[in-house]
Parts: structure tokens; sequence; C-alpha cells
């Protein structure tokens, strides 16, 4: 589907379709519940960009997991830096819990890493994540994925949830964000 805000907003041509996300997060869904099938789930969704991701996510599964949220921003406005700030923490306990880390995007991997990091202290019984996106030709840092929507390549992308400096969220669809240059 194409947005009619394609031409006056800069957004570059769309990556993967509305239709290709439906079909991947309902299989996401399917392997999540087959792998946790029996077991305490405990999703984590990281705030803002995977909000919608993770309920299409929840609505996909076969089985029931609780969820919750955390909210992070890059420490003084330096994205990459992988030092990230929590603004909203947790309201429940992961201790004992099999936790399932909610991802927009796994870009270097810093950010992930750091919350696998942090997270892992509080003992969950289990820790994975599950990306929507993943541009694997960025990282710098190994970071096991252990559930994977799609692999991108090097370009910003927008909707769908994700943003551009608060734009964009609502598109059906990822686009690629055209450079400014491009305009
Ligand atoms: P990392 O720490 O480099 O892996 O960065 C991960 C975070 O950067 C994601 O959770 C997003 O918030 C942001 N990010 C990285 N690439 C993009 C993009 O193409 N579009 C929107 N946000 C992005």
């Amino acid at each position: 589907m194409k947005s009619s805000l394609t031409n006056e907003t800069g957004l570059g041509k769309v990556l993967i379709t509305q239709n290709r996300l439906q079909e991947r997060v309902s299989e996401l869904g399917l392997e999540i519940s087959e792998a946790y099938r029996g077991k305490d789930l405990a999703l984590i969704a990281i705030l803002r960009g995977s909000f919608i991701f993770a309920a299409d996510l929840l609505r996909a599964m076969a089985i029931s997991a609780s969820i919750d949220f955390m909210a992070i921003s890059s420490y003084a406005g330096q994205p990459g830096s992988g030092v990230v700030r929590i603004t909203k923490d947790l309201d429940e306990s992961i201790a004992g819990r099999n936790v399932l880390l909610i991802e927009d995007i796994i870009d270097t991997g810093l950010t992930g890493n750091y919350l696998l990091q942090t997270l892992r202290r509080r003992n969950p019984a289990s820790i994975e994540i599950c990306a929507l996106l993943d541009k694997s030709v960025r990282r710098i840092i190994d970071l096991p994925v252990a559930y994977r929507g799609f692999d991108i390549p090097d370009v910003f992308v927008v909707g769908y949830g994700m943003d551009y400096q608060q734009q964009y969220r609502n598109l059906p669809h990822i686009a690629i964000l055209r450079p400014k240059s491009d305009q």
C-alpha cells in the first residue's frame, strides 16, 4: 500500500508492505508460542518504537503471556553511543520468569546489549530478544537475537511504530526515509 504522505514528506520507497509485515508477525507469534508453550512468559516491549509490533505479536500468539513496558532514550541524545537511560522502568518483577524482549530494530546492538545486561541482573529464568528488524551489517557487538522478523540493509526506516523526530509512526508499512538532499 502506498501512503499519500509519500510525496509530501520526503519518505522514500516502501521497504516492507503491510501484508508482508502481517504475515511475518503471524509466523513469529506461532514460533514463539511453540517455544514457550507450558512456560511462564513475560513480554517486555521497549518503548516507544516497538509498541505496534508488540501489540500485533501478542495477538498473533496462541499462548498467554504478560506484557510490561520499559522506555529508554539515548543518553544525552547521542544515538549509537550505547549508553541508554531508562525513562520508565518495569512495573513487575521478572525474577524467575522467562523474559522475551520485544525490540523494533537492532542496529549496532549496543542498546540491546545494555538491556540484556541490565535485566539479567534481575535474575530472570531466561531472557531472549525478539526484534522486528535487524540491520545486521551495522552490528558492532555480538548480540544473540533469538527471533527476527526481517534482516534489512543499512537504511533509516520509519513506520509501524518507528519514527524520525516523532513522525511517521502511524504508517502501516515500513518505509525508507530519504536523506534531505534527495528530497
Ligand atoms: P542500536 O543500539 O544501535 O542497536 O540502536 C537501536 C535503536 O536505534 C532502535 O531501538 C531504534 O530506536 C534506533 N534506530 C536504529 N535504526 C533505526 C531506524 O532505521 N529507524 C528508526 N530507529 C532506528
